[in-house]
């Protein structure tokens, strides 16, 4: 890390630049809970600056404006390039700002978002508006144009990668963004904007403010000059945000929590199960907004399912996350483990019996925010564990007793982000696949992800889609015209 600078200030019109008012918030290690720097903390001023510097990059003649769609997916393509062969030193900021393995950050997610600007980089200049023969006389057609400033405001869990999906798609299709990372994440993305400087990113086109949500956050959604809010994170703050996008009609997208059933059918190859479960779960210490937090076990294999998973999550102990071989790193902070642990006491105190884990974890240093892979079984669907997102390495199991009954149960959630289905039965499983109100649904898998694949919420998780062609409806409007001939 010695040779690594490690960006802590603003980055507004290309330029890394302290707050006005000088504030600043400490982020923290949470595998060792020591301070790695103090961060410009933005407020409405910086915001102003922010928005000014981006809106300046819409207007006639400017750098970005003179760009070709083409000149500008080079860009993208050069800054994804820069991600791939510089995802160690990423990846190490990004483990030691949240505590996730670094097998997760220079492998999983750093790639992720590399392949995500690629991706995106390729729709540069193929959104496209249609002529549409209207009738003799007029000669008529739309034209797919940017929304402006996007706003971008994104959760700790995954800081770099949900901050790529939003720049990727906004910036392929010619807005300009201020994009406001988690407060306890913020140094990953502040990273990236170094890469896209180098790239030759204008000054201007990205901006990034960290800074406190009921600060620069809701600066960001008030402020007049920003077109659209795209947002990933907590249902709580997803409804605010539209609430106060509400006073300007500016537009929202909302990505936001889940309470994912994975369900198991009797028929399933129940090893690939047991894996699946603890995948869906244990990945990304159950900081991941999909994850299958939720396990359904029909009544007939619940036992062995069980004892498979249980037997397994013994054996997964948290580690530092800096070591290769971790896969189970430190909850993101102090609150988040103190939240975590309140659920498994809840858990317990409402009847739910621990076969796992349990309780927090030490890893031999007597520091970190770690806390041990936890399993509950005999949950029943009105448990505060089986209904609220915990966000957090907790696996709540229920029982079914058929296809319906899973359907009923899957469904029984004010969430719809994400599911899972375990069966040999194919017909199965489209007809469960079709019936579970969710915007992803695996079969015989759990958490694939791509870039070509829409990604987002039913009901309470929110609506709009990040990753995919769908994506470019969030940062395009349509235009009609209409000529007289
Ligand atoms: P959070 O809602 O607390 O914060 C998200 C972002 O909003 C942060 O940048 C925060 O500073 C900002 N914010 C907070 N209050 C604000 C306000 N009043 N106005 C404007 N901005 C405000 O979420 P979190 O704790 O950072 O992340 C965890 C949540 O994110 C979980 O609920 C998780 O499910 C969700 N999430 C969803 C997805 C998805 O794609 N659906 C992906 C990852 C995480």
């Amino acid at each position: 890390m010695s040779d690594t600078t490690i960006q802590h200030q603003l980055f507004i019109n290309g330029e890394f630049v302290d707050a006005r008012s000088g504030a600043t918030f400490a982020s923290v290690n949470p595998a060792t809970e020591e301070t790695i720097c103090d961060v410009a903390s933005a407020e409405s001023a910086d915001i102003d600056a922010a928005v000014a510097a981006a809106r300046a990059q819409l207007g006639p003649g400017s750098a970005w404006q003179k760009m070709k769609p083409r000149d500008r997916a080079k860009v993208m393509w050069k800054l994804a390039d820069m991600l791939s062969s510089r995802a160690a030193e990423i990846g190490r900021i990004e483990t030691i700002d949240n505590g996730k393995p670094i097998f997760e950050s220079q492998f999983v997610d750093v790639p992720a978002s590399a392949e995500c600007l690629y991706y995106f980089a390729g729709w540069s200049g193929k959104v496209t508006g249609e002529t549409i023969p209207i009738q003799e006389g007029a000669f008529t057609y739309t034209l797919r144009e940017p929304l402006g400033v996007i706003g971008a405001i994104t959760p700790w869990n995954f800081p770099l990668m949900l901050a790529v999906w939003k720049i990727a798609p906004a910036l392929a299709c010619g807005n300009t963004v201020v994009l406001k990372p988690a407060e306890n994440t913020s140094l990953s993305i502040l990273k990236f904007a170094e890469y896209a400087r180098e790239a030759g990113l204008p000054p201007g086109v990205l901006n990034i403010v960290p800074g406190k949500g009921t600060v620069a956050g809701t600066a960001l959604v008030d402020h007049p000059g920003v077109d659209a809010i795209a947002f990933t994170g907590s249902t709580v703050v997803g409804r605010e945000i539209m609430m106060r996008a509400a006073k300007s009609i500016k537009k929202v997208s909302l990505e936001l929590g889940g309470k994912s059933p994975n369900i198991v059918f009797a028929d399933a190859d129940i090893e690939a199960a047991a894996r699946g479960a603890l995948n869906a779960i244990f990945y990304g210490k159950g900081e991941v907004c999909a994850a299958g937090s939720r396990l359904l076990v029909e009544d007939s294999i619940h036992d062995a399912l069980v004892e498979k998973i249980r037997d397994r999550a013994a054996k997964m102990v948290a580690a530092d996350p800096l070591d290769p071989k971790t896969r189970l790193g430190a909850i993101v902070s102090k609150k988040q483990m103190e939240s975590v642990l309140g659920y498994i006491d809840k858990g317990k105190s409402e009847g739910a019996t621990v076969v796992a884990g349990g309780a927090r974890a030490d890893i031999g240093t007597g520091k970190g925010y770690f806390v041990q892979p936890t399993v509950f079984t005999g949950v029943e669907p009105s448990m505060t564990i089986a209904r609220e997102e915990i966000f957090g390495p907790v696996l709540a199991t229920l029982r079914f007793s058929d296809v319906d009954d899973a359907v009923k149960k899957g469904n029984d959630s004010l969430y719809g982000l994400a599911a899972a289905v375990w069966t040999r039965d194919v017909s199965k499983a489209h007809r469960v696949a079709r019936a579970i109100k969710a915007g992803t649904v695996w079969i015989n898998s759990y958490n694939l992800y791509d870039p070509a694949l829409p990604f987002g919420g039913f009901k309470e998780s929110g609506f709009g889609r990040d990753q995919g062609r769908d994506a470019l409806d969030k940062y395009t409007q349509t235009k009609s015209v209409w000529l007289a001939l």
